[in-house]
């Protein structure tokens, strides 16, 4: 059992790592960025009020965001760990985490944030695109599917991009993380849980880093 956080701008890589990190120890990835394009997807409440938000590069209210983690990490498929991907995202989402964990009796093993400069995460968000039918994530220069235009993993070859990833919408989403996220590393490092890691060598060599940090966690 392990439960993680990954933190980090938008474009640190956080949704790579975490998809990989699933695989390779059947840990659930629970990205609560997913989840809201799924609600805006099924034009759920949710989606209809996250939607416009969302599109402009604000945070969604906690309200909706911790009642969603909240039934989220009770699912069975959770119990086994996972790894946040996209939450806490605001100090009050940290301290309701903090509540959620304490009330089932869990903790968290390590909070592993990814540094990026500003110009690389623009370049990163840019370039981003997935697969429209299993979510496997790829990037125009970083990371080419083998074979254009197929997917690597399933084979199929439509891809989707993110609404709100323009290049003019990207600046509101650093203001957001600068100015709301951030302030949740000191709350993390004063719990000693805290692992800043150089986001921006390759993806590969991002990997071996975090295993490293699991691998510690485990010695
Ligand atoms: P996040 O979930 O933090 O927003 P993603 O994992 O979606 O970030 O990565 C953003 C984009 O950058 C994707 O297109 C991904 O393929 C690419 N990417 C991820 N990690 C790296 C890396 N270490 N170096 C270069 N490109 C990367
Ligand atoms: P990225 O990793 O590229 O920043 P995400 O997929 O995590 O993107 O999030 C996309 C958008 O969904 C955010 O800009 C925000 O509007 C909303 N969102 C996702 N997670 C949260 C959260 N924990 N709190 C508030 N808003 C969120
Ligand atoms: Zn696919």
């Amino acid at each position: 059992m392990l439960n993680l956080i990954l933190l980090g701008p938008p474009g640190a890589g956080k949704g790579t790592q975490a998809k990989r990190l699933q695989d390779r120890y059947g840990i659930l990835q629970i990205s609560t960025g997913d989840m809201l394009r799924a609600e805006v997807a099924a034009g759920s409440e949710v989606g209809r009020e996250a939607k416009a938000v969302m599109e402009s590069g604000a945070l969604v209210s906690d309200d909706i965001i911790i009642r969603m983690l909240g039934n989220r990490i009770g699912q069975p498929d959770a119990a086994k760990g996972f790894i946040l991907d996209g939450f806490p995202r605001t100090v009050p989402q940290a301290q309701a985490l903090d509540r959620l964990l304490a009330g089932k009796g869990l903790k968290l093993d390590a909070v592993i944030e990814l540094r990026v400069d500003d110009a690389a995460l623009v370049e990163r968000i840019a370039g981003r695109f997935t697969c429209a039918r299993c979510g496997a994530g790829y990037h125009d220069s970083f990371k080419p599917p083998r074979v254009a235009g197929v997917c690597d993993v399933c084979g199929a070859t439509e891809f989707s991009r993110r609404a709100d990833d323009k290049r003019e919408t990207v600046h509101a989403r650093l203001d957001a993380y600068n100015r709301q996220t951030a302030p949740i590393l000191p709350h993390y490092a004063a719990q000693g849980s805290l692992r800043s890691l150089d986001g921006m060598a390759d993806i590969e060599a991002v990997a071996r880093q975090i295993d490293a940090v699991l691998d510690g966690l485990r010695a």
